[in-house]
């Protein structure tokens, strides 16, 4: 009888852990857009896990070479044809990501704009490391902020594009990630995986749910702490972005990468955003827009965007909530003031 009672309560230990009945989970690895990209696999045969993982890794070892902003690549070629100033024809690689960032750009009133990167690598954020001997010369900004380079300069016709702005540059760096994890999670689908992670250092999109149970992520406080903690299921994203991400300083003051067009200089006002939506492309993108729109200014740009879960740390220790993100998010950091503010999303 005594045996009996020890080996179902084996049993139930080895079912509740997935070991027999359902499948592990399979976890792996993968390095891209100079990220580690955490993917992890549910109740699917470890065999089929491994091949989805194997197509994965294939996938974004090509995403990192065609998005690359300052290596060889896709779309360093597209920069070099929009230099030129001629008609051509866009790489079937760079295209798609170019034209979900158009309404985009539109929507965050071009807080967030991909048009960006002569700005984004004069502050050292391509390639050359930011330091405090080569900060950018006022001159230099300035002369970008008058040419004002914006996705709306590009001009179309058919399938032919040139661009009217010869100090517009794409780098797509504030969506990329994103869009590369929705391409993920639609080839994992294409796969029959219905309950899977895949997760870029805190930026991710889960679907289903992780063996029963909903996923559950912590968000970065800046500090390096845990701000808190979200429960996620069905299918989601949870993008933030930070000015602790890629940053330097000089004489005490933070230059970090996320610039604002309107003064093109690193933004000011915003420790950290992180909103949750649909898809991941969106998300990253939105993610960004806000963190420029700072304390003041983003319920209109969620609501242009149709972000409707939002958590904005300002740098004076705001903790600015929609009601949908309040009810969600699990606080783990008691230092922060909570502002609850509604906003009519356009969803
Ligand atoms: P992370 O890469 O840490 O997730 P973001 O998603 O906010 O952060 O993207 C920041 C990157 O986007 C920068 O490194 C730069 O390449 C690019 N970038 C900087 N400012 C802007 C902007 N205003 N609009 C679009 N992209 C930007
Ligand atoms: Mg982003």
């Amino acid at each position: 009888m005594k045996r009996l009672g020890l080996i179902s309560l084996l049993l139930i230990l080895l079912l509740t852990s997935g070991c027999l009945g359902k499948n592990p989970a399979t976890s792996e690895r993968i390095l891209a857009f100079g990220t580690l990209i955490d993917v992890t696999i549910v109740e699917t045969p470890r065999g089929e896990a491994t091949k989805a993982m194997e197509q994965l890794q294939q996938l974004f070892a090509r995403l990192h070479r065609d998005w690359h902003a300052w290596e060889e690549g896709p779309l360093q070629q597209t920069n070099q044809q929009l230099q030129a100033g001629t008609w051509f024809t866009p790489s079937p690689q760079v295209l798609p990501l170019l034209k979900l960032s158009i309404p985009l750009t539109e929507a965050s009133e071009h807080l967030f704009n991909p048009a960006l990167g002569r700005l984004v690598d004069l502050w050292g954020f391509q390639g050359r490391p930011g330091n405090c001997t080569q900060l950018p010369q006022p001159a230099q900004i300035q002369a970008l902020l008058q040419q004002n380079p914006r996705l709306s300069d590009l001009q179309w016709q058919g399938d032919q594009l040139r661009s009217n702005n010869s100090a517009l540059r794409l780098d797509f760096g504030a969506v990329g990630k994103g869009y590369g994890i929705d391409l993920a999670i639609d080839l994992l689908r294409q796969l029959g995986i219905r309950n899977a992670m895949v997760n870029a250092g805190g930026d991710l999109r889960a679907i289903g749910h992780r063996s029963g149970r909903p996923w559950r992520i912590g968000i970065k406080h800046p500090n390096g702490n845990v701000l808190g903690a979200l429960e996620i299921s069905g299918d989601e994203s949870v993008f933030t972005s930070g000015n602790y991400e890629r940053r330097y300083y000089c004489d005490g003051k933070l230059y970090h990468h996320i610039i604002d067009p309107r003064s093109g200089h690193p933004s000011v006002g915003t420790d950290s955003v992180t909103v949750i939506h649909s898809d991941a492309a969106t998300a990253d993108a939105a993610a960004t827009a806000l963190f420029i729109a700072g304390p003041d200014h983003w319920p209109g740009i969620a609501q242009s965007m149709g972000i409707g879960q939002v958590a904005l740390l300002d740098n004076q220790g705001n903790l600015y909530l929609t009601p949908e993100m309040e009810k969600r998010l699990k606080l783990l950091n008691d230092r922060v003031r909570i502002r609850v503010v509604d906003i009519a999303p356009a969803e």
